[in-house]
């Protein structure tokens, strides 16, 4: 159902037929971890995904940079545990962003990391971040938002 839902979202943005997109989601071939997902058409476009859940929630994120989504779910009620699960979430994301090959984030400028916040609804009880590697660039206007994460 998921896999369904996917497959339709990036056939319509790879400009293919659902069918016909080959999804990457196994593990990595150099290091074994989930990590930079992908999907591609059969003209050769690729485009990076991700995907977490909880209960009947799916939080799809689809990107042109290797992008990654974790989940924290709160230890007890409350802003304080709301915002200890925010941690883990972000780390998560962060994992889940890098590109293959690469396999653990590097340590020079060439790549900067943007974690954002994605609201879900308090009913869901979860705290999600999305994270992208991006080609850094100072003009890029992803690095002009405020960060809520
Ligand atoms: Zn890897």
């Amino acid at each position: 159902m998921v896999r369904a839902g996917l497959r339709l979202l990036l056939g319509q943005m790879l400009d293919a037929d659902p069918g016909a997109v080959v999804l990457d989601d196994g593990p990595c071939p150099h290091c074994g971890r989930p990590h930079d997902l992908t999907a591609s058409s059969p003209a050769g476009r690729r485009l990076h995904f991700a995907a977490v859940g909880r209960g009947d929630l799916i939080v799809l994120a689809i990107c042109r940079f290797p992008v990654g989504l974790g989940l924290g779910v709160p230890d007890g009620p409350g802003r304080e545990a709301w915002l200890r699960a925010r941690s883990p979430a972000r780390l998560a994301a962060q994992r889940q962003a890098v590109a293959r090959g690469r396999c653990s984030p590097p340590r020079d400028s060439s790549v900067e990391y943007v974690v954002r916040f994605v609201a879900t609804a308090p009913e869901y009880d979860c705290v999600v971040s999305v994270a992208l590697e991006v080609p850094f660039r100072p003009d890029n206007p992803v690095f002009r938002d405020p960060s809520t994460d």
